[in-house]
């Protein structure tokens, strides 16, 4: 990875005019030292935590799966490390624990499996909570979340498993909580959702599936699957609109934030930071420390009146041409 960054290794990515975007990583699929990830980037914006349950051949103890927090959260301190809490059923099944149903992405997944199964959630967040000791960089951040009851529910386990944990004379903060938007439904939701939260993040991977009602994994179907669909460009842009308009942080972690022909759009419309493959921060540090936001916004506002990906796509590559 230092490699890779060369000379941008540990730089921030600011726009020509002194707009700073932090850049994050994904983290997750293993392979990279948490040291460089942790260099690479300006923190953790997405840990999917289902990928060291997937390795294993029965539910990891709240005790195994605090060593393996532990050791996230003490690469990147003090900068911060989003931890998602499990987002298993859809794509990503777990050997040991069967799901069977005829529509998967549209069934038991995420926060659904989570609070039905309220012994396996707290033993989660007990040992997030519990491996950020001293530390105080830990956010917790919902899957597939749909409607507000569900954020209820699963914050006030969270603020149960700190309670616990203070009381067991545990030095921890209460960790920020977030929400993944993408289930569509959020899209309409953010001042309900914002009310209640410390930030959202953007899953585009799903958003876009279901925005399209196209799998994100069929390949029969997979020039459907386009995150320059104007739909999802117009629920992106009213996303980070209404998060703002509400005040609360707003990220988006999907595979498009890195993306670096989407970053100048994800830019104009006003995220916070974008969240990454660790691959993908040097191409979108380029982009970004090569405009201004007022380009940026130029082109947010050309692409918003296009109807057709391919026109956006275009259009896009045009510029790009042209900053060179
Ligand atoms: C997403 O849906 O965009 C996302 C980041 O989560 P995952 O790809 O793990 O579903
Ligand atoms: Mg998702």
């Amino acid at each position: 990875i230092e490699r890779q960054l060369g000379k941008l290794a540990g730089t921030p990515a600011v726009t020509l005019d002194q707009h700073h975007l932090p850049l994050l990583v994904n983290m997750g699929a293993g392979g990279d030292s948490l040291a460089a990830l942790a260099l690479a980037s300006e923190g953790c914006g997405l840990s999917r935590t289902e990928i060291p349950f997937m390795l294993e051949s029965s539910f990891p103890t709240e005790a195994a799966q605090r060593a393996v927090y532990r050791a996230e959260l003490e690469a990147f301190a003090p900068k911060p490390v989003t931890m998602r809490t499990l987002d298993i059923g859809g794509d990503k099944a777990l050997p040991y624990f069967p799901i069977h149903e005829a529509n998967p992405f549209l069934g038991w997944r995420g926060i659904r499996v989570s609070l039905d199964h309220p012994e396996l959630f707290m033993a989660q967040v007990r040992a997030m909570i519990a491996a950020s000791e001293g530390l105080g960089n830990l956010q917790i951040m919902l899957p597939m979340v749909s409607k507000v009851s569900e954020l209820d529910e699963a914050i006030a386990m969270i603020h149960r498993a700190w309670e616990e944990l203070v009381h067991e004379k545990l030095d921890v903060d209460l960790p920020k909580i977030g929400v993944m938007i993408e289930v569509p439904a959020t899209v309409y939701q953010i001042p309900e959702i914002a009310r209640r939260v410390d930030f959202v993040s953007v899953g585009s991977n799903d958003l876009t599936q279901y925005l399209l009602a196209v799998d994100r994994d069929n390949a029969q179907v997979a020039d459907l699957y386009d995150g320059f669909h104007p739909a999802v460009i117009r629920a992106l842009t009213a996303i980070a609109a209404g998060a703002k308009a509400c005040g609360v942080h707003v990220s988006i972690c999907g595979e498009m934030a890195g993306d670096p022909l989407a970053a100048p759009l994800l830019l104009a419309m006003g995220y916070d930071s974008l969240s990454m493959s660790v691959t993908q921060i040097k191409r979108v540090k380029r982009i970004i420390t090569a405009l201004t936001f007022a380009r940026a916004h130029l082109w947010l506002d050309e692409v918003l009146v296009m109807e057709n990906p391919e026109d956006i796509r275009r259009y896009l590559n045009e510029q790009f041409v042209g900053l060179e």
